[in-house]
């Protein structure tokens, strides 16, 4: 028997989608991810890119709270193989203090934990090939099994992009990296200069993020005005460790295979001089590209290889019984919340498909 919804991807729209497919009784069987170095370097493993930051301000729900209340909301809402993710933000030498919004690390399992308690199943492996040019539809696990479905949820995000410099190829793992929140506490950046490429929210918050190791950061951004929302950029020009570089690209990584990154070298975008730091690390915050490669052309995608959607106001995609939740098919809004209210959307229209 065909499985009636299968979910690729375990961000907000994945689980938000679960949650209401269990609900309605379709038995949704998520495909979350692997977990392996390949994902670990592209910033797609399981829980999506919220599992990727720190504390999460702006989704509704989460006012701030006592460290100690929302240690204890973990411990009743999540098993202990699962409070073992989260443990490091109540106990131990790095535990908060005070009061905080809940991190994306726990809000991702939270609502992993909300799909499972409604019955949703859960493959942790990628979902790397898809055939959907009949029903049922066969899907490709990266271990080789072959899964038969009659209604898909496409919801796998998107990934951070970097610059795309030789050097910065050669550095990743070794003093860049596209995540503050994953590395940034590694021993090689403590109390060291780093630089932090762009000038949007993620790389206000990673750069203020970066200010509790690094002796200074380098926001290097190619205009003279930040993209970042006001709120976040009052943060960034008010935070006494961090140097903005206006005006400035990233030219090249420095460094040898023994130490790792040693320095930067920046461009000026209005006269092309170039000036050399030395940091040890190098953080790019440039913006994403949606996960649709997997996808093989079967799905309608834009300029940018996000999905289309077909259909004003609902998650169609252009083949009939496929649907998409969250970044996948948002280059616009690219919130949790936003991914979340799709994600819910997308089952509700799988249902009504299902149904019809
Ligand atoms: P973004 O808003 O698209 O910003 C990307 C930044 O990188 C821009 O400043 C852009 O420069 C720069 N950039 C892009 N390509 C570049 C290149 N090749 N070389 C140099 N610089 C380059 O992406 P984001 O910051 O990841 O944010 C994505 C969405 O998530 C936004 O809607 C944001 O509001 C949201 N977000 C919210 C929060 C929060 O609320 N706490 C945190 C993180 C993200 P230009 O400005 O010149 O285009």
């Amino acid at each position: 028997m065909p499985e009636k919804v299968v979910i690729i991807g375990s961000g907000p729209a994945g689980w938000t989608a679960a949650i209401y497919a269990a609900r309605a009784n379709l038995q949704p069987l998520v495909y979350e991810g692997a977990v392996n170095d390949v994902n670990y370097v592209n910033g797609t493993l399981p829980l999506g890119q919220l599992n990727l930051t720190t504390e999460v301000e702006n989704f509704p729900t989460w006012p701030f709270a006592d460290n100690a209340a929302l240690h204890q909301f973990a411990k009743s809402a999540l098993p202990a193989e699962r409070y073992a993710n989260v443990a490091h933000l109540y106990e131990g030498k790095k535990a908060h203090q005070g009061k905080r919004a809940a991190t994306g690390p726990e809000q991702m399992e939270f609502v992993r934990q909300q799909a499972v308690n409604f019955g949703t199943r859960i493959v942790t492996d990628d979902i790397v090939k898809v055939d959907f040019s009949r029903r049922p539809f066969k899907l490709t696990a990266g271990e080789g099994q072959v899964i038969e479905t009659e209604a898909v949820i496409i919801a796998t995000g998107a990934r951070a992009n970097y610059l795309g410099l030789e050097s910065e190829n050669r550095f990743k793992n070794n003093g860049v990296s596209a995540c503050a929140v994953c590395d940034g506490a590694l021993p090689r950046f403590r109390n060291k200069p780093l630089v932090v490429v762009g000038g949007g929210d993620t790389a206000v918050e990673e750069g203020t993020y970066l200010t509790k190791f690094a002796s200074v950061v380098y926001m290097v951004h190619r205009r003279d005005a930040l993209r970042a929302s006001k709120i976040m950029q009052h943060r960034a020009l008010s935070n006494p460790k961090i140097t903005m570089k206006w005006n400035s690209v990233l030219d090249e990584v420095l460094g040898s295979e023994d130490d790792g990154v040693t320095g930067a070298r920046l461009k000026s975008t209005v006269n092309g001089k170039t000036e050399d730091f030395d940091v040890s690390g190098v953080f790019l915050a440039i913006g994403h590209t949606p996960n649709t490669d997997f996808l093989g052309g079967q799905v309608k995608l834009d300029s940018q290889g996000y999905i289309v959607l077909t259909v004003p106001f609902r998650t169609n995609t252009s083949v009939e019984g496929v649907f998409a939740a969250g970044d996948v098919g948002d280059s616009y809004y690219r919130q949790a919340v936003t991914a979340a209210g799709t994600g819910c959307m997308a089952a509700i229209d799988v249902e009504r498909w299902l149904a019809h």
